[in-house]
């Protein structure tokens, strides 16, 4: 039997994703959060879900480990989205990718002088397109996660970070001061299997389109 493969990271997209899943008529078998199995089977025997690090998320698709991914923007703008079909805007775990600094730092006037700005992310390819798209002289600081902690110890003079609300910035003394992209969960897909299984692919495509239509 042909089967369908979605890969996704547990936490936020997946309960997200619950609603759309169930509106396809799809219920997993078990909550990722509470089990430990990284193949989660679902109520219909020829769809199970992939449990994977959201970065991780579009390499399964595009070496074929899954048909289908739910990833975010900020996640496939790393990648670079070689091998997959970014299919649907799902409007899901929405935030966005900011450059923020330390409340004390003059951000703007750094940028007039043309000073050399340390910066602090785990999105470099994002952070170095939007830093040489305005000019500014920039080292950039690889982590993989916290980026908040490091202006406080001085690692770094900014970060490039998610932010939703701001309050994990505003509690650890940080400012917003630039947008680089608006953030929302996308449905990828594995191109050779678009093309191979895509009698099976398509019902769930469309019923995932027709349920965010709304939400973007
Ligand atoms: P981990 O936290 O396990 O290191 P992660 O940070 O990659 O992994 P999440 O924090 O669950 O995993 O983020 C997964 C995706 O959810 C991100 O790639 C992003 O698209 C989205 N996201 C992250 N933070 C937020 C937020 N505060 N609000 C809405 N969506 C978010
Ligand atoms: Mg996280």
């Amino acid at each position: 039997m042909e089967t369908i493969t979605l890969a996704l990271s547990k936490g936020r997209i997946f309960e997200e994703t619950v609603p759309l899943l169930a509106a396809a008529g799809i219920t997993p078998t078990c909550d990722p959060e509470a089990s430990r199995q990284l193949i989660i089977s679902t109520n219909l025997p020829h769809v199970r879900l992939l449990i994977v690090r959201a970065t991780d998320v579009p390499t399964y698709v595009q070496y074929g480990g899954a048909d289908l991914g739910i990833a975010g923007k900020d996640v496939l703008l790393e990648h670079g989205g070689e091998g997959l079909y970014q299919l649907l805007d799902l409007g899901i775990a929405r935030c966005r990718l900011c450059v923020a600094v330390p409340r004390t730092f003059d951000y703007a006037q750094a940028v007039r002088l043309g000073s050399r700005i340390r910066v602090a992310t785990k999105y470099l390819k994002s952070a170095r397109a939007h830093f040489a798209a305005k000019g500014v002289h920039v080292d950039l600081i690889k982590l993989y996660g916290s980026m908040e902690l490091a202006p406080l110890v001085g690692l770094a003079d900014a970060i490039v970070d998610l932010v939703s609300t701001g309050a994990t910035l505003r509690a650890n003394g940080l400012v917003e001061v630039e947008t680089i992209a608006a953030i929302s969960s996308r449905l990828v897909v594995n191109q050779a299997a678009l093309k191979v299984k895509r009698a099976l692919l398509q019902p769930l495509i469309d019923v995932f389109e027709e349920k965010s239509r709304d939400r973007i």
